[in-house]
């Protein structure tokens, strides 16, 4: 049976507060409306980051087209070259093809995290061939000035094209950097932005447990799950502690490798919590006396702290309360 990390955090803050919690349902309009603010924004980011890439892609390919029809224009009006310079092109042309070949090779060969770096080189070297050698081609032909200008008239449209696109992206990318550093480090990405659509929570066969952490950042190659409060606090709250770590299980299920810790961010300050064996087994243990309790019909206050029950939004309907 699932157990989810919210009723975790509610367990591990007072067992009794997570069982009236099943029957009274308690809206904190504050914490709502911070969460859907945050996934709100997370969401609008990871629109516009969607948006950059597809600029990206068009920017190269308009800069690479508005080139090869630029050369072909200038071929066009060169006519035919000087038997060296033919012979220096076609080996430049085998250079780059040959270079083109290699990389191919290296594309399949290198692990996926290399794996781009040699695509981009792969299509420089083919690009850097097939302008070679289409300039060849067309220079074997007579000058024809009509076509030259035909040429550069449509490199000069492309070349406008790929420039608007950047500026769009450059517009593009610097609003999603100013949002983004709010909530992630310079180096890293939104993974995942949790919300209450069907389809988003994420479960752990292996833990027994369910949930949607506020949202998962991607740094390096560690996916590191983020729970924001809209409270004031000092220092990190032990039932917040479980709830993240419930979040760094979820998080090590989902994706294959555990996180070194998860974070927790207040209004004031945040903390990292690092994802340690003592916490997840307070996990799997919470999660068994919560089965056990359900079982049973009921859970008991399980702490003398005054202080909790009065911050305790079911204080009111609570037949163990301790604040009057
Ligand atoms: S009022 Fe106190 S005893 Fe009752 S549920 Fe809240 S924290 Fe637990």
């Amino acid at each position: 049976m699932f157990v989810s990390a919210g009723d975790l955090e509610k367990y591990a803050f007072c067992p009794l507060s997570w069982w009236l919690s099943r029957r009274h349902k308690i809206v904190e309009k504050q914490g709502i409306k911070h969460h859907k603010k945050v996934e709100k924004e997370l969401s609008t980011i990871k629109e516009k980051e969607k948006k950059v890439r597809f600029y990206e892609k068009y920017i190269l390919f308009f800069a690479l087209a508005a080139s090869i029809v630029a050369m072909v224009g200038v071929a066009f009006l060169y006519g035919k070259l000087e038997i060296f310079w033919e012979y220096f092109l076609v080996i430049i042309a085998l250079l780059w093809l040959l270079n083109a070949t290699f990389f191919l090779y290296r594309v399949s060969r290198v692990e996926s995290i290399l794996r781009a770096r040699y695509e981009k080189l792969l299509l420089v070297s083919s690009m850097g061939a097939i302008i070679i050698s289409t300039f060849l081609i067309i220079s074997s032909n007579p000058p024809d000035e009509k076509w030259s200008r035909f040429a550069e008239i449509l490199a000069l449209i492309w070349v406008i094209t790929a420039n608007m696109l950047f500026y769009r992206y450059v517009v593009l990318s610097d609003e999603i950097l100013s949002k983004k550093v709010k909530y992630v480090p310079l180096r890293g990405e939104i993974e995942y932005v949790g919300s209450n659509r069907k389809g988003e929570e994420i479960t752990s066969e292996k833990y027994g447990i369910r949930g949607t952490p506020d949202y998962v950042i991607k740094i390096d190659d560690d996916y590191i799950p983020v729970e924001e409060k809209s409270a004031d606090i000092k220092q990190p709250l032990f039932h917040h502690v479980i709830q993240i770590t419930a979040y760094c299980m979820l998080v090590e299920d989902r994706y294959g490798v555990p996180p070194p810790y998860g974070i927790i961010k207040y209004k004031n300050a945040q903390f990292k919590i690092p994802y340690e064996k003592r916490w997840k087994d307070m996990v799997l243990e919470m999660r068994e006396k919560m089965l056990r309790d359900m079982e049973r019909g009921g859970a008991h206050r399980n702490h003398n702290n005054i202080k909790k029950c009065r911050r305790c939004s079911y204080r009111e309907k609570c037949p163990e309360s301790m604040a009057s």
